[in-house]
């Protein structure tokens, strides 16, 4: 079934868009310099939404000044107080997140529905399994995935009766199997825009293990339009994630390094050698394979369809380009001399 369309700012969301990454600040939200500083941040590693928090009525004022100078649209994420949506509306937000579980009565559902439509301003109904409506958790006994489904819809019902169709859904909870199934459920029952991802899914390892198993599950049958990894992290972690995510999934293109596991054959460090490659490739925007291998007895062959690579020897190691080996350097220079041989192909090519 083809997706609807929402547009949040110029990022359209659904409709057969490139799915699009987003975070959520963790700063605070009275300090309007402190937010756009890590809005820049996340900006320049390829988030293109940002979600900030609305918790009170002092965050309006500074919401407002994040508006003028926001590097991409913002989404405001609202629970219990209805009006502090009208409010972040009024404030220039490209987006309302409001949670079900929260924001559950009509009138005040009506009310952020007529503030959103006057403006154009898309709202995510955002269930949540830690806040699910609780005659709904009463009816399930337990946050299932129907349960999650049950909610949005009531909350869709709710605003298509006030005419308001500008609607992206997201079912998470911190269970990988229900999140999946949740979300097919969801996907095979309604056209709406599905924004994905697990919430609380943990630190960088457990969070990106989670994450990856389901988005992983649910990209590959096309499901998510837009995606979220919810890590306790430096939110970079969660751009790099998301970027890493959708391109191993063949959705984007970008930088991609391949490394050997090291074994026997090894005698050159490789690890650092790997980690400093995607360091210094972190910002690139190119789309470029780049392999990094263990030894020269199978290094080049194993890494022939990269564009560039290294092959450890003896502490040095070749650079080669297609599988060709075009120069042999010690260690310490290897680095600077497969980034000098990809900057100067990219220069070539203007
Ligand atoms: Fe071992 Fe060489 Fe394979 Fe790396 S590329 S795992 S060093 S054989």
């Amino acid at each position: 079934m083809k997706r609807r369309a929402i547009k949040v700012g110029h990022t359209i969301i659904g409709g057969g868009m490139p799915v699009s990454i987003q975070s959520m600040c963790d700063t605070n939200p009275h300090d309007a310099t402190e937010t756009l500083a890590q809005m820049r941040k996340l900006h320049a590693v390829g988030c293109e939404i940002v979600r900030v928090a609305v918790p009170d009525t002092g965050a309006i004022k500074p919401l407002a000044e994040v508006m003028k100078a926001a590097p991409m649209p913002v989404v405001a994420d609202i629970h219990f107080d209805y009006k502090l949506a009208i409010e972040a509306v009024a404030a220039g937000v490209n987006a309302v997140r409001i949670n079900p579980g929260n924001i559950s009565e009509p009138e005040r559902v009506r009310a952020v529905a007529f503030a959103c439509q006057t403006k154009g301003v898309p709202i995510r109904i955002g269930v949540n399994g830690g806040s699910l409506d609780k005659s709904i958790l009463a009816k399930h006994g337990a946050v299932t995935a129907q349960a999650l489904v049950d909610s949005a819809h009531a909350q869709m019902e709710m605003l298509r009766r006030y005419d308001f169709e500008d609607i992206c859904v997201s079912l998470k909870c911190s269970s990988v199997p229900t999140t999946i199934e949740a979300y097919r459920l969801m996907y095979a029952q309604s056209d709406v825009p599905l924004h994905v991802g697990v919430t609380e899914a943990g630190t960088l390892y457990h969070g990106l293990v989670k994450s990856s198993a389901a988005l992983g599950a649910l990209l590959v049958d096309g499901i998510g339009d837009t995606i979220r990894v919810s890590l306790c992290e430096d939110v970079v972690e969660e751009i790099k994630a998301a970027k890493a995510i959708l391109q191993a999934m063949g959705l984007r293109e970008g930088v991609e390094v391949i490394a050997c596991p090291t074994c026997g054959r090894t005698k050159i460090d490789l690890k650092p050698l790997v980690r400093e490659v995607e360091r210094r490739l972190e910002a690139c925007q190119t789309a470029v394979k780049i392999a990094v291998m263990g030894c020269v007895v199978n290094g080049p062959g194993e890494a022939r369809d990269a564009d560039y690579g290294i092959a450890g020897g003896i502490d040095e190691g070749l650079l080669f380009r297609k599988g060709e080996v075009v120069a042999k350097m010690p260690q310490r220079e290897l680095v600077d001399g497969l980034m000098a041989l990809i900057a100067g192909d990219e220069a070539n090519k203007k």
